[in-house]
C-alpha cells in the first residue's frame, strides 16, 4: 500500500468499511462516525490468535472495549465465527446479535452437545462462550431474558437520525428459511443423540448445517449512500429463501448500493443477476474474501470473470490460488504429499481492504480504497 495513513484512525465524521480475510475466514469492521464501531463475523490474525478486527483497532489507537457497540454473527460457520467470543468479551459496551435461526430452543441443545463432543472448532463452542459472557453481564437476570438479540428480515438493527445519520437494516433470514432451518436443527439433534459413538479421535462437526440460507444480509444506509453486505447467503431454487426473496421484497429499503460485499466468497451458488441489476449501482465498489480449504477453492477463475463483468472496481483480501510449495527434491515431495493430505492448508497472510470516505452529509466524495497485507485487485485473485 502506498501512503502513510495506514496506522491512523478515521476522523469522527469519516466512514470506514474494513474487510479482513487470510484465505480461510472473514470479518467486517465498520466505523459509522463518532467512534461508533461494529464488528460482523470474526477471523483470527495469521500470526496470533487475536481476532483480526481487535488487533487492527488497537493498531490505530481505538479502544475496542469502549468503541465497539454491536457484535454480529451472520451465521455460525467456522470461517466466520472464530474468535467472535473474544471480540464480545473485549467489547464491554456491545450488544450481541445473531441470526434468528439460533433462537430455536434445540440450538441450545446443540451447544450443550458440542461441549461433550469437544468440537473445538465448531461455531457451537464459540456461541457457548458468548452465552457465558452474556450470563456474566446479566448478573441475576434470568437466563431466558439476557439475549442475544435475534435478527430476521425486515428489522432495523440500529439507527442514528441526527448528526451523521445511518440505518442498519437486516434483509435476511426470511421466514421460510427459518422454518426450514428449525427442522434441520431438530433433525441434527436427534441424529447426534441417537448416534453410535464413532472411532476414537473422530472430530464431529455438529453445526455445519443448516447452510448459508439463514445468514444475515445487511443494508447500510449512510446519509444518501447505501452499502450491501451479502454475508454467505446463497441463492436457492425456493423463491421464499435465498436472494430472490430479498430482491422481490416490497419492504426492503429502496436505492442502489455503491459498495457490495459479494456473498459466499464469490461462489456461483450465491450469484443472482437481479441483485446486480436491481440492488447495486453501476460499476459498484466490490469486496470479497476467498475460501480456501482442502479441495474447495472460491472464487474460481470463472467466478472471478463473472464478477468482473459487472464492475472493474473489485478487490479480494487474499489470493484464491492454491499455494504449492516448490520442493527441491522429488522424493521429499512424494513423502510430504503422502503425509500431508491437505496440501492447500499452509499459513497465509491476512489481507485487509479498507474503504474510507467522509459521511455524505459532510462532503460528497469517492471512497478511498487501501489494500493492506495480501489484499489485491480481483483481477489478481489467481496470482
Ligand atoms: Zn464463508
Amino acid at each position: 500500500m502506498v501512503g502513510s495513513s495506514i496506522g491512523t484512525r478515521p476522523d469522527q465524521d469519516e466512514i470506514e468499511i474494513s474487510l479482513f480475510g487470510p484465505g480461510y475466514g472473514e470479518s467486517l469492521l465498520l466505523h459509522l462516525g463518532l467512534d461508533y464501531w461494529i464488528t460482523i463475523d470474526s477471523c483470527l490474525s495469521s500470526d496470533t490468535d487475536e481476532p483480526a478486527p481487535i488487533r487492527y483497532l488497537k493498531s490505530i489507537g481505538v479502544d475496542p472495549a469502549q468503541s465497539i457497540r454491536l457484535v454480529l454473527a451472520t451465521h455460525w460457520h467456522d470461517d466466520h465465527i472464530r474468535g467472535i467470543s473474544d471480540i464480545f468479551a473485549t467489547a464491554k459496551n456491545a450488544k450481541f446479535l445473531c441470526s434468528a435461526a439460533l433462537r430455536y430452543p434445540e440450538f441450545s441443545d446443540l451447544v450443550e452437545l458440542s461441549k461433550t463432543l469437544m468440537t473445538d472448532e465448531s461455531g457451537a463452542s464459540e456461541f457457548s462462550r458468548v452465552m457465558n459472557v452474556l450470563e456474566e453481564r446479566g448478573g441475576r437476570t434470568r437466563r431466558a431474558s439476557i439475549g442475544p438479540e435475534f435478527v430476521l428480515a425486515g428489522q432495523v438493527l440500529d439507527r442514528r437520525d441526527t448528526q451523521l445519520d445511518y440505518e442498519i437494516h437486516a434483509l435476511s433470514p426470511s421466514n421460510a428459511s427459518l422454518t426450514l432451518a428449525f427442522h434441520e436443527i431438530s433433525n441434527r439433534v436427534k441424529e447426534i443423540t441417537t448416534r453410535v459413538p464413532g472411532p476414537r479421535g473422530t472430530k464431529k462437526r455438529i453445526v455445519a448445517q443448516p447452510p448459508n440460507d439463514v445468514a444475515v444480509v445487511l443494508w447500510l444506509k449512510i446519509g444518501d449512500t447505501a452499502v450491501l453486505l451479502g454475508s454467505d447467503l446463497e441463492e436457492t431454487a425456493n423463491p421464499f429463501t435465498g436472494w430472490t426473496v430479498i430482491v422481490d421484497s416490497s419492504v426492503r429499503p429502496s436505492g442502489k448500493a455503491e459498495v457490495f460485499k459479494v456473498p459466499h466468497h464469490g461462489s456461483s451458488t450465491s450469484h443472482q443477476p437481479r441483485v446486480w441489476e436491481e440492488m447495486v449501482g453501476v460499476h459498484p465498489l466490490v469486496v470479497l474474501t476467498p475460501f480456501l480449504r482442502g479441495q474447495v477453492l472460491k472464487p474460481s477463475f470463472s467466478e472471478v470473470t463473472q464478477i468482473l463483468s459487472y464492475t472493474p472496481n473489485a478487490y479480494i483480501t487474499a489470493s484464491a490460488k492454491p499455494k504449492r510449495t516448490k520442493w527441491a527434491d522429488r522424493a521429499v515431495e512424494k513423502t510430504i504429499k503422502e503425509t500431508i493430505i491437505n496440501i492447500h492448508e499452509v499459513p497465509r497472510v491476512m489481507g485487509q481492504i479498507r474503504l474510507r470516505k467522509k459521511h455524505p452529509s459532510v462532503r460528497n466524495e469517492e471512497w478511498m480504497v487501501e489494500l493492506i497485507g495480501s489484499a489485491r485487485r480481483l483481477e489478481l485473485a489467481h496470482t
